[in-house]
């Protein structure tokens, strides 16, 4: 059924714009709402075959490749690298050093959780993540993902059932650029607060609105993401909706990752994220110039990423 109301808060929209497939160049186009009251985005099309939508070309689901000695080292050196080198990762880098750095950052977000915790990664992909935490000593850790593609037979099991279907409760939930993912943002927040243990956090990484790269490229924006991309909150409307389900926000952090900026003018120009050298094609400068306005544009909160550390109440 096409939702032609906010998923969000049940509003009318105050405009509907077309957004088209982008990152897999599918020449798809969709609807989507920008809401009246809450100002979130919200696909209003009703999409039969979603899953075609998570093909080879989408860049974002792929294996970890933990075969690789590398790989294995640098996840390894992991725990001692200074959280403030994420935004000295350059863009050519190797992809195995950004997931390190990911991941680090991750865990400085979520409060340094102890090795004991009881973590679950909703909807882990590739299980990138689950894999540096287990490199990194975590060993009480459980993916969900309707649609991973990695096998099993890993050191971690992976659910490949609804979140809402699991019986556990866990100390740390991650949902790393999954929660916009979902249809129904209202029921997942739900889910979300039930699967926490009393104290427990879940840290929730997305985009969202206000964001300075949506204004510089409308769908064209690495953070729409159509048609995978049910909604991008606006921060205001994403905290309330934790709030209405007892979950309190501790931490709030604007990304200063460029990439969200250089991938978006990639679109603009019709490149695959997967196999473009950006540094070839729009040159070193410009990639500085859009380091530098990441940051600027973080510090005044109108990053397009956004990450939320909510906060079950103990007790
Ligand atoms: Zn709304």
């Amino acid at each position: 059924m096409p939702q032609p109301t906010c998923r969000m808060c049940g509003s009318q929209p105050k405009r509907v714009f077309t957004a088209e497939e982008r990152h897999q160049q599918m020449g798809s186009s969709f609807s989507y709402g920008e809401c009246g009251s809450c100002g979130s985005l919200w696909l209003i099309d009703d999409v039969a075959d979603m899953g075609a939508y998570y093909s080879a070309g989408y860049s974002c689901h792929l294996p970890f490749q933990i075969a690789s000695p590398r790989a294995r080292l640098l996840a390894g050196l992991a725990r001692w690298m200074p959280r403030p080198l994420l935004s000295w990762v350059p863009p050519q880098f190797s992809s195995t050093f950004l997931q390190v750095a990911l991941a680090r950052h991750a865990l400085w977000l979520a409060g340094q959780p102890p090795r004991d915790t009881r973590v679950l990664d909703i909807g882990c992909g590739g299980a990138l993540l689950l894999w540096q935490l287990h490199l990194m000593g975590y060993r009480h850790i459980e993916g969900q993902d309707l649609y991973s593609p990695v096998a099993d037979g890993l050191p971690f099991p992976i659910h490949r059932c609804d979140m809402a279907a699991l019986p556990e409760r866990y100390d740390l939930v991650f949902a790393m650029h999954s929660f916009e993912h979902m249809p129904d943002p209202v029921a997942a927040m739900r889910t979300i607060a039930g699967l926490l243990s009393d104290g427990g956090v879940a840290l929730l990484q997305l985009p969202k609105l206000p964001s300075t790269p949506w204004e510089m490229f409308g769908d064209c924006w690495l953070g729409l993401d159509a048609p995978r991309h049910y909604v991008v909150p606006r921060s205001e409307a994403l905290i309330a909706l934790a709030q209405s389900f007892g979950l309190e926000c501790v931490r709030q952090v604007d990304e200063a990752w460029p990439w969200q900026y250089y991938q978006s003018e990639g679109f603009q120009r019709g490149l695959p994220v997967l196999g473009t050298d950006y540094t070839r094609v729009l040159g070193k400068p410009a990639l500085a110039r859009y380091a530098r306005l990441a940051a600027a544009e973080a510090q005044a909160g109108r990053s397009g990423i956004g990450s939320f550390v909510f906060r079950r109440p103990a007790g």
